[in-house]
């Protein structure tokens, strides 16, 4: 049986001095070195997450220091992760009810935002928050307290979520 051999290749000239081949790599690293950098020096240089950022979810609390939260419980319902735990007691506020209890264990959730979007009052959203550090369970879950986040603070999401609704 005939075993077909492939053709030896011939080197050129300029590829047998490697001259030019080496001058096309160097100036691949030379043209690297003074390239724009991709990355950055964190923890000292933050990154600042555009609206579109699906960082922890937090409560909405009004400029009067009061939470827009009515305590309907659509986000612990909907939460694929059972992450929320919402208990609404009666106000004489005109929303007529609050949560006297809201809670989020940031150990469950995902960021999915599906509370964020089934909110009818727009009163929890997803804040640009990506760095979180538990070193107890406790820790981990979040409070009406801890949740709260002043509207200034959450106002770009805000406008995000009324431009692509
Ligand atoms: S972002 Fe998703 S997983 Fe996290 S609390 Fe909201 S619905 Fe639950
Ligand atoms: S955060 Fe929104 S969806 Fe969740 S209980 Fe409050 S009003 Fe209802």
């Amino acid at each position: 049986m005939q075993v077909q051999t492939q053709d030896k290749y011939t080197l050129t000239f300029w590829e047998k001095l490697y001259i030019p081949e080496i001058l096309k790599g160097m100036k691949l690293t030379f043209g690297q070195m003074v390239k724009k950098k991709d990355t950055r020096e964190y923890p000292e240089e933050k990154w600042v997450p555009p609206s579109s950022y699906r960082g922890a979810p937090v409560l909405v609390q009004e400029e009067n220091g009061i939470e827009r939260c009515v305590a309907c419980g659509l986000c612990s319902r909907v939460c694929p992760a059972l992450a929320i735990e919402v208990q609404a007691a009666e106000t004489t506020d005109e929303k007529e009810r609050y949560p006297e209890l809201f809670e989020i264990n940031m150990l469950r959730c995902i960021f999915c935002g599906f509370c964020e979007e089934v909110c009818p009052e727009e009163a929890i959203v997803m804040s640009p928050t990506y760095e979180m550090v538990f070193t107890k369970y406790e820790d981990a879950i979040l409070d009406k307290e801890k949740l709260l986040t002043p509207v200034e603070q959450l106002r770009p999401r805000l406008e995000f979520l009324r431009a692509h609704r």
